[in-house]
């Protein structure tokens, strides 16, 4: 028989985030297992056309970006989360300097220059390959691909090992790095298989969730039946194009804030009118030049002409601000067990992320999440001042609790009652017919099941979260519902300072 493979670290997941926190951690000698779903390049790192956000301009700062990150935060962010987000930004993409074009671009709800690209437009592909060739070529990493992790191992309520493919490996620290879950919603510009592994190996092993109901829809994703949402960038409302109706008249102002556009295209096309995003006014070679990728992806994904048809568009789910709760270094709060990028929750998104703010968490947060598993003493965990909720929870039983439901169906429903706006018909609907998640047999289930109860008790605006029953923020709210496993579902309000 064989002896089960042992690491000092074990990441789970490939993406930008689990490969920063390898990285960091073979560097700093330690043996590495990493552990991937699917393909070595998947899920939604390769897919990243913007950029990375960092203040290297020679007029920035990292408390400016500081500031811009907390505006779009809407009041959630940790204060601590976003300062170690913003002045580590510059030694993270420091390393992978040669990576990145010379020249810094600008994107809604930034202050200055600041974003680091790569590849025109295929950043995420271009930074991810860079990061695996330095993973591939590392001699204390060892990368297991098609190698789906099911279950974290526990030994005195400590994460000891992962069991993936018949095996069980064992780990002295363990870093879940396995993406979002906006691909439950049936549009999304995410990799189909972006689901929330991560969140359901957390649940299971004792950590809590937070910030569930906070998703952030892309207000412009190609939206053909049948055809996957592909991302339609703000670069192109940046140049020129236009938001059309069925009459073929502009209806809004392509350059509104990222949240109020979708609201908005999302009112229009509720009361049964059409979008279009259209170049058809650009000369088509200045359309080819700057967007030569997109225009190549549009085609695959649809057949038609980037410069020349109008592309019909709708919102479409996009980036999870929620996540497996977090503290500063990554830490859950079961010892042994951490987490890092889209997956966790350490508060620097708050109720909205900032453009380009995503890949630089996985960079700065994947490498300290690393540096302290290896530091930690082995019964290290995170701890939050928490308090029962203000608000009762409501009666769920009214329905037919289902014990399973095609991700098709749920997703679609996800897009009705847990969409761009919710209110509480909508969510009580779709929460009484989802299971308590204590008893969620499933990955999909589970999340669907807290986001849905966490936006139904949250009866105000924040953020990406928008109640049309409750269209402001209140005082009262200003803090992240955590869930936890146990005998009776008791989430708790952790309030978070101003
Ligand atoms: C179309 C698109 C464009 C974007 N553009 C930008 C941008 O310009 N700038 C920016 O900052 N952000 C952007 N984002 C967001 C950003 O790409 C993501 O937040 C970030 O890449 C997440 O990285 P990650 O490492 O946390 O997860 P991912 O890159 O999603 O990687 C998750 C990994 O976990 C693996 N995995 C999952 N479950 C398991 C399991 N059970 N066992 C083993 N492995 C598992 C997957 O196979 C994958 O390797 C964009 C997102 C999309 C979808």
């Amino acid at each position: 028989m064989v002896e089960p493979a042992s690491f000092d670290l074990i990441v789970v997941g490939s993406g930008a985030a689990g490969l920063s926190a390898a990285l960091r951690a073979a560097d700093l000698g330690a043996s590495v297992g990493v552990f991937t779903a699917g393909a070595l390049l998947a899920g939604s790192s390769p897919r990243a056309q913007g950029g990375v956000a960092a203040a290297v301009g020679a007029d920035d700062t990292a408390s400016q970006h500081a500031q811009d990150t907390l505006q779009v935060g809407a009041g959630l962010n940790d204060v601590r989360a976003v300062s170690v987000l913003t002045s580590e930004a510059s030694r993270s993409v420091g390393a992978l300097r040669d990576v990145f074009a010379r020249d810094l671009g600008l994107e809604a709800g930034h202050a200055r220059r600041r974003i680091l690209h790569a590849g025109g437009g295929a950043t995420g592909q271009v930074l991810s390959s860079a990061l695996l060739e330095r993973a591939l070529a590392h001699p204390h990493i060892a990368l297991f691909d098609h190698t789906p992790v099911t279950d974290v191992l526990l030994a005195q309520g400590r994460a000891t090992g992962v069991f993936a493919e018949h095996h069980a490996y064992g780990g002295n620290a363990i870093v879940l790095a396995t993406g979002g879950y906006a691909a439950l919603w049936a549009r999304s510009t995410n990799a189909p298989e972006t689901r929330g592994n991560g969140l359901w190996l957390a649940w299971r092993a004792g950590a809590g969730l937070a910030d569930l109901e906070f998703v952030q829809f892309h207000p412009t994703a190609l939206s053909i039946p049948g055809k996957p949402s592909l991302l339609l960038s703000e670069a192109l409302r940046g140049e020129g194009a236009l938001l059309l109706d069925e009459r073929n008249q502009a209806f809004v102002d392509p350059l509104l804030p990222r949240d109020v556009l979708a609201r908005a295209l999302h009112r229009h096309l509720s009361a049964g009118h059409k979008a279009y995003l259209s170049l058809q006014h650009l000369p088509p070679e200045t359309v080819e030049h700057h967007f030569a990728n997109l225009a190549g992806a549009v085609r695959d994904a649809s057949g038609l002409d980037l410069a020349r048809d109008p592309l019909p568009v709708a919102p479409a789910a996009h980036y999870c601000m929620g996540g497996i709760r977090t503290d500063i270094w990554g830490r859950t709060d079961v010892p042994g067990l951490y987490a890092a990028g889209e997956t966790a929750c350490s508060g620097a998104q708050g109720a909205n992320r900032l453009a380009s703010n995503s890949l630089l968490e996985c960079l700065v947060f994947g490498a300290r999440t690393a540096e302290a598993a290896l530091r930690d003493a082995p019964d290290a965990a995170a701890t939050w001042t928490t308090h029962s909720l203000p608000e009762v929870a409501p009666n769920l039983a009214a329905e037919t609790v289902i014990a399973a439901m095609d991700p098709v169906a749920l997703g679609q429903q996800l897009d009705a009652d847990l969409g761009v706006e919710r209110n509480a018909a909508g969510l009580q609907r779709l929460a009484a017919r989802l299971p308590d998640p204590n008893s969620a047999p499933s990955a999909d289930l589970l999340i669907a099941s807290v986001a849905a109860r966490a936006a139904l008790l949250r009866r105000e605006s924040r953020g990406a979260h928008f109640r049309t029953d409750f269209p402001n923020p209140t005082s009262t709210w200003r803090g992240r519902i955590h869930w936890r496993r146990g005998p009776t579902l008791r989430p708790v309000f952790e309030e978070v300072s101003p």
